[in-house]
């Protein structure tokens, strides 16, 4: 088995915990498509989230040389990262508005940015 392999589920939580941005160079989904990677070697720093981080692409390809996916899967994969983003907006708003409705004198950000 690939020791590098990270789970789907980790990958969120990944990707939620670093805002969907990538560690390297800031840049955000969905503007770029962000893989989880380990920061350190896997086998000498262990498989759990501290030793995860969000990059983008072609932070990734720098890392790790070439990406790991076909186009087609690319445009999938990008996808259902939409949709991880939107479902972590979600939360999101769900969240600040829970916030508005306990300190009223908070205004609400709304709905930002379009995404297609
Ligand atoms: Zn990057």
């Amino acid at each position: 088995m690939n020791s590098k392999t990270i789970s789907p589920e980790m990958e969120d939580a990944i990707f939620r915990r670093d805002r969907f941005t990538c560690r390297e160079c800031g840049a955000e989904s969905p503007s770029v498509y962000l893989r989880a990677d380990y920061i350190n070697n896997p086998e000498s720093f262990g498989t759990d989230e501290d030793n995860l981080a969000t990059f983008c692409a072609e932070c990734y390809n720098q890392r790790n040389g070439k990406m790991i996916v076909t186009p087609l899967e690319m445009m999938q994969a990008r996808r259902s990262q939409l949709n991880q983003l939107l479902a972590w907006k979600h939360d999101n708003n769900r969240l600040s508005r829970d916030q508005v409705k306990s300190s009223r004198t908070t205004s609400t950000t709304g709905c930002s940015g379009t995404i297609r």
